[in-house]
């Protein structure tokens, strides 16, 4: 078994060198950039280093999990400079409102129904119908935000498995080579990751963090804590949410009479998740065509190319054995 610390990004992905960028505007202005062009800046939130990619980006999405080597697509938290922003990309109901305006800028996450329309990667959520929300409180992440104009996905700026970064040489030893840039904002304040509460028919502690459930409490009432409440904390967790409708035939070499094919590298297929063979790539278009895929099969077997089990393929291969998991 890959350890995380061998794991590697796709092989056409030269290192990169990592520039390490002030947190005035000069530097302000050369993250955006960046990340305009699809690449990953880490910055400072006042919990940790954050790993900034375009959310509405799924490349750039997909890059966050190669960088890191997540073996799994859980889903990311959507951090956005302001209300209006937080509005076009998560339902908010006066519980949610009435958080946001105590808590935020803070570290808080709020789960929220994932709004129409809001243009976000499907790798952001992990294909769910719900999205988790950040408002900031570090200057530095919130004028990041702001001047790029749009929500960062951002988890931890550490390779997974490893101790999250609280400075800017955490994220340089852990890191460097495989991102754009760094923003040096100094240490963080918080230095533990946000708590995250699910605004669902009851209001529920998925995350214990920077603002302690008491707290939180002492606004809201009772919080269902972590394992009482009515589903597993993490949705990525969960065998059989990916399902398809169709049946799924997983390294399938050949394609049988009846089947779709859902392709990967050269080769005859109805769809393919990169005809380059390239894992980033695919990692992006993955939930879109198992969605596509199980349309045009209408219930016949979908078989699936067989990915390479390495870099990015490890994550995609998890959500593929989901899908195909007995139900
Ligand atoms: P990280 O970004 O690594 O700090 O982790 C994000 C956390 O938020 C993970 O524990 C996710 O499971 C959780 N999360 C993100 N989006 C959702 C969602 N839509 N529903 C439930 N949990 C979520
Ligand atoms: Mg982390």
């Amino acid at each position: 078994m890959q350890t995380p610390e061998s794991f590697s990004a796709p092989s056409a992905d030269a290192p990169e060198r990592t520039e390490l960028l002030a947190p005035d505007a000069g530097g302000l202005a050369r993250a955006v950039d960046l990340l305009r062009q699809g690449r990953l800046v880490a910055f400072p939130t006042e919990t940790v280093y954050g790993l900034g990619g375009d959310a509405r980006d799924s490349l750039a999405v997909a890059r966050i999990y190669a960088a890191k080597g997540r073996p799994r697509f859980n889903p990311l938290i959507a951090h956005v400079s302001d209300m209006e922003m937080a509005r076009g990309l998560g339902v908010f109901d006066a519980r949610a409102e009435a958080l946001a305006a105590r808590f935020w800028p803070g570290p808080l996450t709020l789960v929220l129904p994932l709004a129409q329309g809001s243009g976000l990667s499907d790798l952001v959520t992990a294909d769910l119908p719900t999205v988790a929300l950040r408002m900031p409180a570090h200057p530095v992440a919130r004028a990041l935000i702001a001047a790029f104009g749009g929500p960062l996905a951002a988890p931890s700026a550490n390779p997974s498995g490893r101790v999250s970064p609280t400075r800017a040489a955490h994220v340089m030893a852990g890191l460097s080579g495989r991102i754009a840039a760094v923003i040096d904002g100094g240490p963080c304040a918080v230095g533990v990751e946000s708590t995250i509460l699910g605004l669902f028919d009851e209001t529920e502690l998925l995350r214990p963090g920077g603002i302690a459930a008491e707290e939180i409490e002492a606004f809201t009432g009772p919080l269902v804590r972590p394992g009482h409440g009515p589903r597993p904390n993490a949705p990525g967790q969960l065998a059989s949410h990916y399902a398809t409708l169709a049946p799924i035939r997983l390294n399938a070499s050949d394609t049988r009479p009846g089947e779709v094919r859902l392709g990967f590298g050269a080769g005859a297929a109805d769809l393919n998740l990169s005809p380059q063979a390239d894992l980033v790539e695919a990692a992006a278009n993955l939930f879109h065509l198992l969605h596509e895929a199980d349309r045009i099969a209408q219930g016949r077997p979908i078989a699936v190319a067989p990915i390479p089990d390495t870099g990015l393929g490890r994550a995609i291969n998890d959500r593929l054995r989901r899908a195909a998991a007995p139900r």
